[in-house]
């Protein structure tokens, strides 16, 4: 039996890089913080042409056994970056220095798809995680997705809101849903998309459903209680809650269709009743549905990685 290494990529402040860090210990396992919060001003890496060449903080990595990526950090925006003082400084290089860093971290990735690493999530996957392209896929292969349109120009976002209540969002996410009032559709509101597209999407008025899927699997699924219309302003409560065969087909379906090893998807319901997807998330967090909810992703979670290191 031969013990692998699995790669945390992401920041060594994660929680959840170090939760799970943490259980693979427990469980025998190494693991290596490719820290890529710290990269490059502290963290050091070398590649070399070789696919398996790679070296961090001075130790020969290789072929890791399987890799967790949290984050990449590879954005002044980017969850956890402070890089104003440097932006407000001289803005040109900072950004390529953001985008020497991304090519080379993503070239990490790449290299080890290539060699057929496990990988939590693929970076030949990223494409989907884009909204528009995601739930089109989905609509696609015919999993059921709520009415949407991407845009900035007035005159559609007002045929759209003629059919129904509408709620609004940012393209990648991130900021509260709201719902789409008659007072949002005057010239000079609407005036607003010159500087950026909007997502405006059918309303569901029904439950938030969390679900997480792993390697095909369903592992967790959780009902959030809330009375917000965006459930992350106003979590209740969480509840574990037993999904319908069909809906956990779907699931695992739709994980399949964009590639994704494992995620996290949010649906809700439909005035007609009918659960729909609002996304699947990369690298969803879990550790606050597990300590809300009492499921146990991080166990599954950890011990899917150690299974791939000890081969
Ligand atoms: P994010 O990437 O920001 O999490 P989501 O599409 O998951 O984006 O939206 C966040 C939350 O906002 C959802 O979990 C849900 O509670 C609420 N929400 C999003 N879209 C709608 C919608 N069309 N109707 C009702 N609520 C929505
Ligand atoms: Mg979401
Ligand atoms: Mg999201």
């Amino acid at each position: 039996m031969t013990t692998g290494v699995v790669a945390l990529v992401g920041s060594r402040e994660d929680i959840h890089i170090q939760e799970v860090g943490r259980r693979l210990e427990a469980l025998g396992v190494a693991s290596v913080v490719v820290d890529t919060l710290t990269f490059p001003d502290e963290t050091r890496m070398s590649l070399t042409e070789d696919l398996a060449g790679i070296r961090v903080d001075g130790r020969e990595l290789g072929r890791p056994a399987a890799a967790y990526l949290r984050g990449l950090h590879t954005h002044p925006l980017a969850h956890g970056v402070d890089a104003s003082e440097a932006m407000a400084e001289d803005w040109r290089t900072t950004l390529t220095v953001f985008r020497e860093k991304a090519t080379f971290l993503l070239g990490v990735l790449g290299r080890w798809e290539r060699l057929g690493v496990p990988l939590y999530n693929p970076p030949s996957a990223d494409w989907v995680l884009h909204k528009p392209v995601q739930l089109s896929a989905l609509a696609a292969a015919g999993l059921p997705v709520p009415r949407t349109l991407w845009t900035n120009e007035p005159e559609a976002v007002r045929r759209f809101a003629s059919g129904g209540r509408v709620a609004y969002k940012p393209v990648m996410g991130g900021a509260a849903t709201q719902e789409l009032l008659p007072e949002d559709l005057t010239d000079a509101r609407l005036a607003a998309l010159a500087a950026s597209p909007v997502t405006f999407q059918e309303l569901l008025p029904g439950e938030d459903i969390r679900v997480f899927v792993l390697d095909g699997e369903v592992i967790a699924s959780l009902h959030i209680v809330t009375s917000a219309l965006d459930f992350r302003q106003n979590e209740e409560r969480i509840e574990q809650v037993v999904l319908p065969d069909a809906v956990a087909r779907q699931c695992v379906r739709a994980c399949e269709v964009l590639g994704l090893r494992w995620t996290g998807l949010d649906l809700k319901r439909g005035l007609d009743g009918e659960l729909k997807f609002l996304e699947l998330n990369g690298s969803p967090m879990f550790l606050g549905f597990d300590a809300g909810g009492g499921t146990d992703v991080a166990g599954h979670f950890t011990r899917t990685l150690a299974k791939h290191a000890r081969g």
